[in-house]
């Protein structure tokens, strides 16, 4: 029996959607981060298998061929996947699993699960991304609006999810991103689950 709850979140580069998640299982012992695969060279400061499992194509192509991904997608030009097997054993576990993904593996994932909570996480003004996209270093107006291009596509998918944040205060948005999971652990469904041998005692 699945205790556990697949939560997807979706953001444009620039709305602070991984900094918020790193904030949120710090402190939550139950909730668990998937790590990705993905073809996209490594950043500075990037970890295998902390921050992504790195891969080439190649080898990225194999594990579409054996069916390893729940859900994968070529993102501007990079290929991202979600490895099946660590997802399954994590809710079997009773623990809730994030999926920090893109909009089109967001479509996949609600069609072979449909019992997921999706979030999409907003930035606050245009101007607050622009600034933000273009804070990584010195790049050039054509990256910055390439970039805003990217996140102008990624955020027309909004109405998909079923909760939206808006990133402006940063611990504000942490405690909305909590809500959503508390009040998803207290629903009827899974508490009816997690609480069966209580209400048991309770009804007999
Ligand atoms: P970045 O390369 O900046 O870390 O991520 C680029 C985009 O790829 C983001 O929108 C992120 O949500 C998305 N992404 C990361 N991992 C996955 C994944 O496993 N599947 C899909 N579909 N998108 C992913």
């Amino acid at each position: 029996m699945t205790i556990g709850t697949l939560f997807i979140v979706s953001a444009p580069s620039g709305a602070g959607k991984t900094s918020l998640l790193k904030a949120l299982v710090e402190t939550e012992d139950r909730v668990k981060v998937s790590i990705s695969h993905t073809t996209r060279p490594k950043r500075p400061g990037e970890v295998d298998g902390v921050d992504y499992h790195f891969l080439d194509t190649a080898a990225f192509e194999q594990m579409v061929e054996a069916g390893a991904f729940l859900e994968h997608a070529e993102v501007f030009g990079n290929f991202y996947g979600t490895s099946e097997a660590g997802i399954r054993d994590q809710l079997a576990a009773g623990n809730d699993v994030i999926l920090e993904i893109d909009w089109q593996g967001a479509q996949q994932v609600r069609k072979r699960i449909p019992d997921t909570v999706s979030v999409f996480i907003l930035p606050p003004t245009p101007e607050a991304l622009r600034q933000r996209l273009g804070s990584r270093g010195q790049d050039s107006e054509a990256v910055i609006s390439r970039r805003l291009a990217e996140a102008r596509e990624e955020m027309s998918h909004f109405a998909e999810y079923d909760f939206i944040v808006v990133n402006d205060l940063f611990e504000q948005a942490l405690g909305e991103v909590r809500s959503i999971i508390t009040s998803r652990r207290l629903s009827q469904a899974i508490q009816a689950k997690r609480l069966q041998g209580r209400l048991r005692s309770l009804l007999a």
